[in-house]
């Protein structure tokens, strides 16, 4: 993919799909944003990209509109990749208040502010890119799952609303919904399996490799893959999309 002389704003960049996603679109030839908590992650990407690197934490409203002051003195965004996100899971009775929030602001919130907040600039270039890092359950329902499945459905649905607004902009707006990718956010549900059931850690990780009938995880460069041929130009025609990379888990 060509994304020379293309700047991109990464969030969640520091680790798991974010740092796969900040890698493959330098390696394209994209000047690298790298957002998100953890300074000295964002750093060493940066540094091994010769980004930059900007930390924010996303469910604070107030430091991402500082975020987004930074961004823009940094130049203006051609293209946006949604990706940070966190994953809890809970009954129905044990989903608080708080879970509830925590996840809807970060994964659904905070990415319909920073659209908000980059896109009218890419509009008034003329081409833009937006990548929404959704999930499998931005498409389906999965147990315990209740405000995940929700945010990710509002990040999809947010999706293919913007998509009619945007459609004679040159911008594009797609999101992208992985099954199980191996990164910290897998390693973690596996403990969670671990710690409920008792099982052992390859029993637990069997458990989420065996709902894909690949009988695998996606991998971060995979999904990374995906998002730099969405931001390619001769992309320009996908557009609104909810994009599976799950090895046929959801089938449509
Ligand atoms: P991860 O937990 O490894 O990384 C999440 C990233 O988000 C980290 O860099 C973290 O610092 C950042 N982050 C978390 N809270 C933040 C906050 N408050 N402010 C700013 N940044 C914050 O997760 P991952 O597996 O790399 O997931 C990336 C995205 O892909 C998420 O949106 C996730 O929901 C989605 N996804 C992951 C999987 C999977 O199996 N790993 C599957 C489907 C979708």
């Amino acid at each position: 993919m060509n994304l020379e002389g293309k700047l991109a704003l990464v969030t969640g960049g520091g680790r798991g799909i974010g740092a796969a996603i900040a890698r493959r679109l330098a390696g394209d030839g994209a000047r690298v944003i790298v957002t998100g908590r953890d300074e000295a992650a964002i750093a060493a990407i940066a540094t091994e990209l010769g980004g930059v690197a900007l930390r924010a934490d996303l469910t604070d409203r107030a430091a991402t509109d500082r975020l987004v002051a930074q961004v823009r003195a940094v130049g203006r965004v051609d293209v946006l990749v949604n990706n940070a996100g966190i994953a809890e899971s809970a009954s129905l009775e044990r989903t608080d208040d708080a879970m509830w929030d925590r996840i809807l602001e970060l994964d659904a919130t905070a990415p319909f502010r920073l659209i908000r907040a980059l896109v009218p600039a890419m509009v008034e270039a003329g081409w833009g890119r937006v990548v929404n890092l959704a999930s499998n359950a931005g498409v389906s329902g999965y147990g315990y799952t209740a405000a995940y499945c929700a945010a990710k459905h509002a990040m999809v649905g947010m999706t293919r609303a913007l998509a009619i607004d945007l459609a004679r902009t040159g911008v594009t707006i797609n999101a992208v919904c992985p099954g199980w990718v191996e990164t910290d956010m897998a390693r973690a549900a596996v403990a969670r399996i671990q710690a409920k059931t008792g099982r052992n850690e390859d029993d637990a990780r069997a458990a989420l490799v065996s709902m894909s009938p690949q009988r695998r995880m996606v991998q971060p460069d995979e999904v990374a893959h995906l998002v730099a041929m969405l931001c390619d130009d001769r992309a320009r025609s996908i557009h609104g999309q909810a994009m599976l990379i799950d090895g046929g888990q959801v089938l449509k």
